[in-house]
């Protein structure tokens, strides 16, 4: 009897690689999480919904849609929210790839696009990042073709940190047939000082084949309760919410989600403490003579090429987050591990001369 098989396109689909655990979970800067404890409110009103675990969530996110609705000033058939932007993003493409659409994205970027991608088996288009690690939007643009049906802009992106300006994403939305799906990945959007960054939000106010991708696991720092939403006109959100599996955000986390956004003030202190250690961050690996490109997230990217795996060894005990052959990426944690991070960095360049 023949075994039962997966279908064909998993072949080759690797399994996502999340984040190794570190000594403590202040030494974890290999996921990009928030170092800080919850918001004010937030374990008290998630804690509040475990005692309903009984029941099914708000399958409708009601609550959720009305303070992003509110918050954003889009009526809430824009909303489509899921178990963090990464399932938002597949029920996304689910609803609009098949075999022999094709897809464009950067790469380096995010590296569930390709597994998102081929578990629809269409074909992946990648248009290599300029040198200095920001996305070519020209040459992206001139690989659209008749099959394109999705282009993915990761801003700012991960891994390596800079923005798209919003001049290049008008340019580019000019240039990209109307009914090309253009996804601007924002999860790091909260960190963003740029005047001239790109914003999703306002792109999709000029073109209707925009789609914002957002998370509460960043700077909300609700990375392990899983809410993430798309902004959409409210078609396309309607073909994200068709094409997710039903319950999936809890009410606990949709809870936690709300309280958060209640929180704004302590979100904006802790989002400012996260950007000026970056800045630090930045500044000290710059003096140690590390080409750091400019980042607009809470990561660094430090270009190492084929020493990459050997660099992030060498960090231990902070779990930094390697990329063979490429680079290093490194999430902007507390103070006190990033000073230990910029040691062990300035440690390794010296040890090489
Ligand atoms: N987009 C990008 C660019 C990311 O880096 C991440 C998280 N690593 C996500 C989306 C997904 O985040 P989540 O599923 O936790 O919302």
């Amino acid at each position: 009897m023949p075994a039962p098989r997966p279908r064909k396109a998993l072949d080759g689909i690797p399994l996502y690689r999340a984040g190794k655990p570190a000594l403590t979970e202040e030494h974890k800067l290999s996921s990009n999480e928030n170092p800080y404890a919850p918001l004010p409110g937030v374990m008290e009103r998630a804690a509040a919904e475990l005692g309903r675990m009984n029941r099914y969530p708000d399958a409708g996110m009601t609550a959720l849609y009305g303070a992003l609705s509110e918050r954003l000033g889009l009526s809430a058939e824009h909303f489509a929210a899921g178990t963090g932007s990464v399932a938002v993003l597949f029920s996304l493409l689910t609803a609009h790839l098949e075999a022999g659409d094709e897809i464009v994205y950067a790469w380096r970027s995010f590296e569930a696009y390709p597994i998102a991608v081929d578990l629809t088996g269409a074909t992946t288009v990648r248009v290599p990042l300029r040198a200095d690690a920001t996305h070519d939007l020209d040459a992206m643009a001139d690989a659209v073709t008749e099959r394109t049906k999705v282009v993915l802009v990761c801003t700012p992106n991960n891994p390596t940190g800079p923005v798209v300006t919003a001049d290049e994403l008008e340019r580019f939305l000019d240039r990209v047939p109307d009914h090309v799906l253009v996804v601007v990945d924002e999860a790091y959007v909260e960190f963003v000082g740029d005047p001239d960054a790109a914003k999703g939000l306002d792109a999709l106010a000029g073109h209707d084949n925009v789609v914002v991708l957002r998370t509460f696991s960043k700077a909300y720092g609700l990375a392990g309760l899983r809410v993430g939403y798309a902004i959409a006109r409210p078609e396309v959100a309607e073909s994200i919410r068709k094409a997710t599996a039903p319950f999936t955000v809890t009410d606990v986390a949709q809870a936690a989600a709300l309280a958060s956004l209640d929180a704004q003030d302590a979100l904006d202190e802790r989002v400012a403490a996260i950007v000026r250690e970056r800045g630090a961050m930045v500044e000290a690996l710059r003096a140690q003579g590390w080409d750091v490109p400019r980042t607009e997230a809470n990561f660094v990217w430090l270009p190492l090429g084929e020493h990459a795996l050997d660099f992030a060894t060498a960090c231990d005990p902070v779990s930094v987050r390697p990329f063979a052959g490429e680079g290093v990426r490194i999430s902007v944690g507390t103070p006190a591990v990033n000073a230990q991070l910029i040691e062990l960095a300035g440690a390794w360049r010296s040890a090489r001369g």
